[in-house]
């Protein structure tokens, strides 16, 4: 188990010597620690990837192609341990981990054949007089901050295209979960990529981390995962730099029930928008729209699917839902589903913290709740399906999009003309249309509004870590 940080190649403890305690989640106690990176490693970091970058910019788009599609097999042929290592540390279900690894190496595959496909372009300016060229160039060195809901994906979903593009990178991960972080960077550096090229910084203190690797004058881009609230702050500090940015934020998803959807799937597709990942995702379902002919009918089969989630340690056979992340998740889901409780919803299942070592919290359903509920505008980050009943399309839509979010949005219908009308007038980046999940690395990932600034994944993802330039030439 990799458990220093990792530095222009070689593993090395923080420069004040301190460490990092990861906890289990199924169980609260430390697995182990961390060596914690500080300001001077942020900045040491840098410092590496600046030099690195240069070769590795310079080397042909197809050696770097080669590059990420070795890293895609040697993180498949490490499927099971990442995954292992996935649960141990953030608690996922083992099935939802292999198949977090699985998406989080496809990235690298998929960037692999887009780093030969980098355009330009060149036209002959309207005056005649020069022509227009074109060209997208690596920003150079890209500071990222991931999140510890995907321990591995959300950061091969930044690192693949950054690098396949020609950059070089110095990572935060969350002190959460930094052994998958640095595991999944030993691999890469196994399966070829350069000394210095990835630069992975655990720290206890993430802002004077931040703060020393974007003052430094060689970090050209942040590249943030996280919540709104702190990317908010992030924002603020590049502006200081005038740095580019791109931002994955929070989401507040609606999950729209027509009368006219099929029961069985919307059901189906409820449970896994709202379900996977232990519910810690930030395309989860949040709110449930169901129309009034059908509330009672869904409701009910919801919290009868919600009743038999096996809730448990992600190891344990027929497991669906670990524990959360913290005691500060289960407080922060109690807070909301005491206050929509109290607000007149009725609790189909579920409704409390389970008493149990670790972390865990009941799935719960709770009907009839009031489209202004606190637990409609927050972000829950649990297993809990608040339904609000609607009978006008329009004033329903108009709750949905009445969040400063704009992530994801879920829509059931058997009328796809109404779906896709529906999915339209969504303000939302992502939309599933009679479809449970969203997330493809071929796809453009990302938010509207307060939710984000950015796509990562399809061919916009790789874009988004090059630069512009343009050059007026006359021959
Ligand atoms: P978070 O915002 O608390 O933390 C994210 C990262 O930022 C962590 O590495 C954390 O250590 C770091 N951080 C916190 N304060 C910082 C500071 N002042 N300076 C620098 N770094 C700082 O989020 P989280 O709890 O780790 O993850 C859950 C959130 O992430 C949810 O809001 C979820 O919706 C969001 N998320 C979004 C996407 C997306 O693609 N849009 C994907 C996954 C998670």
């Amino acid at each position: 188990m990799r458990d220093q940080i990792l530095i222009g190649g070689r593993w090395i403890d923080g420069s004040e010597g301190e460490r990092i305690p990861v906890l289990d989640p199924a169980t609260g106690d430390e697995i182990t620690s961390v060596a914690a990176g500080t300001p001077a490693d942020a900045t040491a970091a840098v410092d590496v990837a600046s030099k690195a970058q240069i070769g590795w910019a310079a080397t042909a788009p197809r050696e770097r192609a080669e590059v990420l599609r070795a890293c895609w097999s040697t993180l498949l042929d490490h499927q099971d341990e990442l995954a292992e290592l996935i649960t141990r540390e953030h608690g996922k279900p083992l099935a939802d981990a292999k198949g977090e690894v699985a998406y989080a190496a496809e990235f690298f595959r998929w960037n692999s054949e887009e780093t030969v496909r980098i355009h330009g372009m060149i036209a002959t300016a309207p005056s005649g007089a020069n022509k227009i060229i074109v060209r997208h160039p690596p920003v150079g060195v890209v500071v990222m901050v991931t999140p510890w809901n995907f321990p591995a994906a959300m950061i091969t979903r930044k690192v693949a295209p950054a690098i396949g593009a020609g950059n070089a990178v110095a990572i935060k991960p969350p002190k959460e979960t930094p052994l998958t972080a640095l595991r999944v960077a030993e691999l890469l550096q196994d399966a070829g990529v350069p000394d210095g090229v990835i630069n992975v910084v655990p720290t206890r203190n993430s802002g004077s981390w931040f703060d020393a690797a974007t003052e430094h004058t060689a970090t050209r881009m942040v590249s943030f995962t996280g919540s709104t609230e702190v990317g908010r702050v992030l924002l603020r500090r590049c502006a200081d730099r005038v740095l580019k940015v791109a931002m994955e934020l929070g989401g507040n998803a609606p999950f729209i029930v027509f009368d006219d959807a099929d029961l069985d799937a919307a059901v189906e597709g409820a449970m896994v928008a709202k379900m996977r990942h232990s519910a810690e995702t930030c395309t989860a379902a949040n709110r449930f729209f169901a129309e009034a002919g059908i509330a009672p009918a869904f409701t009910e089969a919801l919290a009868a699917a919600m009743s038999e989630v096996k809730v448990g340690n992600g190891f344990d056979d027929g497991v669906t839902c670990g524990p959360m992340i913290n005691p500060a998740a289960i407080e922060s889901i109690g807070t909301l589903v005491g206050a929509a409780v109290g607000a007149g919803a009725e609790v189909a299942t579920g409704g409390s913290p389970i008493d149990r070592p670790g972390f865990f919290y009941e799935p719960t359903v709770l009907g009839n709740v009031e489209p202004s509920s606190p637990i409609t505008r927050e972000e829950i980050f649990g297993p809990v399906a608040p339904v609000i009943t609607f009978t006008d399309h329009d004033e329903m839509i108009r709750h949905a999009n009445d969040t400063e979010m704009g992530l994801t949005a879920y829509v059931y219908t058997q009328d796809l003309a109404k779906g896709l009308a529906t999915a339209e007038r969504m303000e939302s980046g992502m939309v599933g249309l009679n479809r449970g999940a969203v997330s493809d690395p071929a796809a453009p990932f990302g938010g509207m509004k307060q939710s984000g600034l950015g796509r990562e994944g399809a061919s916009e993802g790789i874009y988004e870590f090059c630069e512009t330039q343009y050059i007026a030439a006359s021959w």
